[in-house]
């Protein structure tokens, strides 16, 4: 994302923007509103291409697909939160590398094994594939303190910024891929836990499984008590399904106000019992407003579950849940219906 336009058009494009937003009836939320940005700046082609589409099809702009679009067509934070970092990665390798020429002694070896880092920065992706870069700058730098005399004041400088750096990527991977509103990891972090989940399961043949929870009519919420309490009512129930999980257990923030829920080594009864433990304590929560103090009602999530099948892909094992939670939707909500009620 890039927004440097001038102020008279980003004035135009908001105007265009908050017009979608109304016209749609979604909440102005940050992800609804760069959506539309996009959208009206006519720079992001693929995502007009696609939200035209659905206009012409009339079908229905909800949050979750906006949500839906924003992860596929805007949100490049990883990308862009690793290419800095990777800037600065690449100054400090420059930096020992120079360190290394310019210090007589049999060092060569290390001059080749610096080059080839270098090398292999231009293909890093993702932040794993930076950290491991960072790391053997570690070990490099470690194994150059102890061979060089006279490199051995000027690395340990470089040590100590190596680990700095370490330590921010740690943060800015953790940051990229946790949800700001409700804490929980958000679609992209889950995407590689699922993957580590799968062949976890493959490798040691356990099950696990996943739950979809999605709040019961959330949106009377919003309308009845407005935006802001609905933002906290989120809050209040990712606490609560933290609360029922192990420490193994993920709650992913799935969408606008759905959760995904990732339990290893867990079976379709496992997990029912988890769900079960969710609805319970859903249900003796009391919702009140913080400042007149008058009672919302109870709040309660429909879920669908489904265990892993070996080798399935992530997106069919999620459909599975997805359509279970769409027959706990349509058959009353506030309810739990496992894969085993689907019909094949
Ligand atoms: P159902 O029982 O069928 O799930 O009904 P629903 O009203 O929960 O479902 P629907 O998909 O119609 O509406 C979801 C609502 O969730 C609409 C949207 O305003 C709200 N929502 C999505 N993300 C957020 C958010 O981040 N904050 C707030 N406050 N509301 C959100
Ligand atoms: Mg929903
Ligand atoms: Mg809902």
């Amino acid at each position: 994302m890039n927004y440097s336009e001038d102020k008279n058009k980003a004035g135009e494009y908001l105007r265009l923007a908050l017009g979608y937003l109304a016209k749609y009836n979604q909440p102005a939320s940050p992800v609804n509103y760069t959506v539309w940005y996009e959208y009206v700046s006519g720079k992001n082609l693929k995502l007009k291409k696609i939200i035209d589409s659905s206009i012409e099809s009339a079908t229905p702009l909800t949050c979750q697909n906006m949500e839906i679009l924003y992860q596929k067509f805007v949100a490049d934070g990883d990308r862009i939160v690793i290419s800095k970092l990777l800037t600065k990665i690449n100054l400090m390798l420059r930096e020992i590398t120079g360190h290394v020429l310019e210090t007589e002694g049999d060092l060569s070896g290390h001059g080749t094994t610096l080059r080839g880092l270098s090398e292999e920065i231009r293909e890093v992706q993702d932040f794993e594939g930076a950290k491991q870069i960072v790391d053997q700058m570690v070990m490099e730098t470690k194994a150059l303190i102890k061979s060089g005399s006279k490199l051995q004041s000027r690395m340990k400088i470089s040590s100590a910024d190596l680990q700095q750096l370490y330590r921010e990527l740690e943060k800015s991977q953790q940051e990229a891929h946790t949800d700001s509103l409700t804490g929980l990891i958000n679609r992209r972090g889950l995407e590689k836990r699922f993957e580590l989940e799968r062949i976890r399961a493959k490798q040691n043949n356990l099950p696990f499984s996943i739950i979809m929870a999605d709040i019961d009519y959330f949106k009377k919420v919003n309308d009845t008590y407005g935006h802001l309490v609905g933002d906290s009512l989120l809050r209040g129930i990712s606490k609560i399904l933290k609360k029922q999980l192990r420490r193994n257990d993920i709650a992913a923030r799935y969408g606008g106000e759905e959760f995904l829920i990732l339990l290893p080594e867990t079976d379709l009864a496992g997990a029912g019992a988890v769900a079960g433990k969710i609805q319970k304590g859903l249900s003796t929560k009391e919702w009140k407003l913080k400042e007149s103090g008058e009672s919302m009602g109870s709040i309660t999530v429909s879920m669908g579950i489904s265990v892993y099948a070996m080798n399935e892909l992530g997106e069919t094992m999620i459909k599975r849940a997805d359509d279970a939670l769409y027959m706990a939707k349509n058959t009353g909500r506030n309810q739990i219906i496992t894969q085993a009620s689907l019909q094949d």
